[in-house]
């Protein structure tokens, strides 16, 4: 059914409960953040419209790719590890109920020169949460890792409950259960608008007008002109992922047999890679540092596939540090980090409009955290507050 505007603002709130084109809560983005928000409100009962303007899943955004590590001894910072914690719960909630693996403990190995910073901040929030872990020193390394090729004074640091998700199986889980539950999508619809009255929320796509009480805004790289509304600068950027087929036994580096890693190559920037994954050929790697800036009006435009400079940068790092992993290149893509300037996400409530929350600014390493992320703006959007700690990604840091 379609809904002018004018129709909306002449009717009551309460024949508006009535409307099919009214929910509880409209979700502004339906990738990582916004099906796990679907999710975890549709089971609580809650009318939830999700809309996004491509497939749910798709390869446009920030989520494709086959692979996302996941790991806990976080060395971003402690805070993040009792939000990592209830991820792994809700990940295992996810996967009972999916027919499909969507987590895999591979174990995740960090390597990096003593005097850098990936091991040092692993320990610390290992320490600080009494996490499971090995610390390795540079023979260590290279006796329990005979793959991996290290300088001296390299250190490590190995995890056994790190490992990888499957991204696009996790949205596309989240938003299934959701609707099992009684969620409604809206995918290939674009919000050109969304406004604020006393009474509601108004969100304009191309197709309708729909309304709401709340508002979630989990619109990945396309926050950033809505972010910069309210004085958030995101910045963009285009990110290199590659496959590559090892040379001698695959099996060598199956994800039955082999971790997921992180090498601090140019600190504090590093490459990371995969095993291979079920059903898969090769072994993939990218590099987590912020890559070529795209300008908020170059994002719908189609995005200039890996150079031969950049695929030859990541073959030399698997070259240099994973023997016999650079075999025949595979294939490879780009996808779009969304950074702050710290690094750190802005999750929390509208500094203007308590009826609004937003998820936004996951700087590269957001995707682990999207199961809890959901349930924490459900919270936001259901009751106005949430037990989880949050407050230091509040959006207010910034303003
Ligand atoms: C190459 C690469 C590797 C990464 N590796 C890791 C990793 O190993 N571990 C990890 O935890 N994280 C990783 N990340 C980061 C992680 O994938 C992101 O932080 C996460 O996917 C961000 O989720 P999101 O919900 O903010 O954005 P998305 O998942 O991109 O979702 C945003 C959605 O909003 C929709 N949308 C936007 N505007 C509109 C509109 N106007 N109307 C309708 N729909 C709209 C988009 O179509 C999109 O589907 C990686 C990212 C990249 C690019």
């Amino acid at each position: 059914m379609r809904v002018e505007l004018w129709d909306i603002c002449n009717q009551s709130p309460e024949k508006m409960s009535g409307n099919e084109n009214h929910f509880e809560v409209i979700v502004l983005g339906a990738g990582s953040m916004g099906s796990a928000a679907c999710y975890h409100l549709a089971k609580r009962g809650v009318s939830v419209l999700g809309i996004d303007q491509f497939d749910i899943p798709n390869n446009r955004s920030s989520h494709h790719g086959k692979s996302r590590m996941i790991r806990k001894a976080y060395y971003e910072h402690p805070d993040y590890v009792p939000l990592l914690q209830r991820a792994y719960e809700l990940w295992g909630d996810l996967e009972n109920d999916s027919p499909e693996q969507i987590l895999f403990k591979t174990g995740a190995l960090y390597l990096c020169h003593s005097k850098d910073s990936v091991v040092t901040g692993s320990l610390r929030s290992a320490k600080e949460h009494a996490l499971p872990h090995t610390h390795l020193n540079t023979a260590a390394i290279r006796s329990d890792f005979p793959e991996f090729t290290v300088p001296d004074q390299f250190e490590g640091f190995f995890e056994p409950d790190g490992g990888f998700l499957r991204p696009e199986l996790g949205i596309q889980e989240h938003a299934r259960q959701a609707e099992r539950w009684g969620a409604h999508f809206l995918s290939n619809t674009k919000v050109l608008d969304w406004t604020t009255n006393p009474s509601r929320v108004e969100v304009k796509t191309n197709e309708a007008i729909y309304s709401a009480e709340h508002l979630i805004i989990s619109a990945g790289p396309w926050a950033q002109p809505i972010l910069e509304h309210i004085g958030i600068e995101l910045t963009v950027t285009r990110q290199v992922q590659a496959w590559f087929e090892p040379q001698g036994a695959p099996a060598r580096f199956s994800y039955q047999n082999f971790p997921c890693w992180l090498i601090e190559t140019q600190a504090p920037y590093g490459h990371y890679g995969f095993p291979i994954l079920p059903g898969q050929k090769g072994l993939k790697i990218a590099e987590h540092r912020p890559g070529v800036p795209i300008s908020a009006a170059a994002i719908d435009q189609e995005i200039q596939p890996p150079t031969e400079k950049e695929l030859s940068g990541l073959r030399s790092v698997l070259e240099t540090h994973i023997q016999d992993a650079a075999g025949p290149m595979i294939k490879s893509c780009t996808c779009l980090y969304t950074s702050t300037s710290d690094q750190h996400f802005v999750v929390g409530t509208h500094p203007g409009d308590d009826r609004i929350s937003i998820a936004a600014g996951f700087s590269g390493h957001g995707y682990k955290f999207s199961s809890v992320v959901g349930e924490a703006l459900a919270d936001l959007a259901s009751c106005g507050k949430t037990k989880h700690p949050i407050d230091f990604l509040n959006p207010m840091r910034f303003i």
